[in-house]
């Protein structure tokens, strides 16, 4: 069945179309959760994601930190969509838009309109090592992982006598100071400053470094200029050491190389770097691709494919400049809302509404009580930032439950250390 049949059958209310949504992230939530009741009641909905649960991840950063507990920031799917919506976790292996077949490991679904929202991965632009011996944090299991690898660090440097291992074993390398890096820089400063070096009497907090590797002349590159000056004075109050127009060009079992041949030694490197990485979590049929991401037009079909939408981080949206929109939660979720309300109009045969971002602000943690955001022309900075930072966030998470338990989990540290528990 070709892409022009599907649409012929969309409209024939003869038989009820198949709604079908490839990733329960922010695009695809905000998509079903904006598509009318009546479109819910009277249509056949699928939504299929490899993971049973939607995934906060602006929270990441925290539970890497050990400053949230993991079940705070991630939410059942179950829980989103009605209980009468098909969802299957299974990972999607390819899409074919000639024959409208989506390829699972042991099925194949067939679809009258796609929205594909299956997000991004982690790029290492190439860096030899990387891939290897970096970790990322990009899910849930990289949060709990890294936390883990903090702490059994610390563990292990405890018992370590040798003071030249010792120091080795507690150095530690984030690379990109983007707002993933910077975020997690503040969160694991205090995780290693504050918490372990309270808790690990027998460890000198000198023999602990934390170096953010930066390629640009400046953190944060898409704040003003005074934020950026505020969150470096903060970053090295916070005893990270920063490397600006620093370029990594290996990653290796004992640290990074740099551009200028120079090792900084670590035992744990974390790439941040690409986190806003272009290549594809599934390989797409006969889309469009360029640079990595699915090429759309401004109701955000995928080129030349009228039942086919593509939104998020996978979506190349056309803008002025040609370099698409940002990777961000932020443009996902107003491209599902864009998308539901457009589904319905295309189900009533009426015309589509095109797309338009509308940039709410930036902001980013620094670690407890400081932050920096920007937003309609204002700055704001520190525990103000922060506050606003953390309402903005809750009140953007999905459900009553988490919300309070992610503030339960904040209250919590404003009176006592990280949980370190090894899980
Ligand atoms: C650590 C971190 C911090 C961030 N902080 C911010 C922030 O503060 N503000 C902001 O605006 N943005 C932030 N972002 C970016 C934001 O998370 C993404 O831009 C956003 O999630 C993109 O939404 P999406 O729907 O395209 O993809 P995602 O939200 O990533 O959802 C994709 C979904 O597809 C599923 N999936 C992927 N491949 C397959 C497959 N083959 N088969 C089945 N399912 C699959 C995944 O499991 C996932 O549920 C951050 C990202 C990270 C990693």
């Amino acid at each position: 069945m070709t892409h022009t049949r599907a649409l012929d059958r969309i409209t024939d209310k003869s038989e009820p179309s198949h709604i079908v949504i490839l990733g329960a992230g922010f695009g695809g939530v905000y998509t079903y959760t904006s598509l009318p009741r009546w479109v819910k009641k009277q249509y056949r909905i699928t939504v299929i994601d490899r993971r049973n649960h939607f995934l906060f991840t602006p929270l990441l950063p925290e539970v890497a930190g050990a400053s949230l507990d993991q079940h705070s920031i991630v939410e059942p799917i179950r829980d989103i969509i009605n209980r009468d919506v098909t969802f299957i976790q299974s990972t999607v292996i390819s899409v074919d838009t000639n024959t409208n077949t989506i390829v699972l490991p042991d099925t194949i679904i067939t679809y009258d309109i796609l929205v594909a929202g299956l997000g991004s991965k982690t790029h290492f632009f190439g860096t030899p090592g990387a891939e290897e011996h970096a970790y990322i944090l990009k899910t849930l299991d990289d949060a709990v992982h890294l936390r883990n690898r903090f702490i059994d660090t610390f563990e292990t440097a405890s018992q370590t006598t040798d003071p030249v291992e010792r120091k080795k074993l507690l150095s530690f390398v984030i690379v990109g100071a983007g707002p993933t890096g910077v975020e997690l820089a503040g969160e694991v400063s205090e995780l290693l400053f504050d918490t372990f070096v309270h808790q690990f009497g027998s460890l000198d907090i000198d023999d602990v470094t934390l170096t953010l590797v930066n390629s640009g002349d400046d953190v944060l590159s898409m704040f003003d200029l005074p934020l950026r000056q505020y969150a470096t004075r903060a970053l090295t109050r916070g005893r990270v050491v920063l490397r600006n127009n620093v370029r990594v060009t290996e990653v290796t079992p004992f640290g990074v190389v740099t551009d200028t041949g120079e090792e900084i030694s670590a035992q744990t490197v974390v790439w941040t770097a690409g986190v806003t990485a272009n290549s594809l979590t599934c390989s797409c049929g006969t889309f469009t691709v360029d640079r990595g991401r699915i090429l759309t037009d401004r109701y955000l079909r995928a080129e030349s494919i009228e039942n086919v939408f593509v939104i998020g981080d996978m979506a190349l949206f056309p803008t002025e400049d040609n370099r698409g929109l940002p990777m961000t939660a932020q443009v996902a979720k107003q491209q599902g809302q864009t998308t539901g309300k457009n589904i319905s109009r295309l189900l009533k045969g009426q015309p589509l509404y095109p797309f338009v971002y509308h940039e709410k602000g930036l902001l980013a943690s620094l670690g407890s009580f400081d932050a920096v955001a920007q937003m309609k022309g204002f700055r704001f900075k520190g525990v103000f930032a922060w506050f606003m930072w953390r309402t903005i966030y809750l009140f953007n998470f999905a459900s009553w439950k988490k919300r309070f338990k992610i503030m339960a989990d904040w209250t919590v540290n404003l009176f006592a250390r990280r949980d370190t528990t090894r899980l």
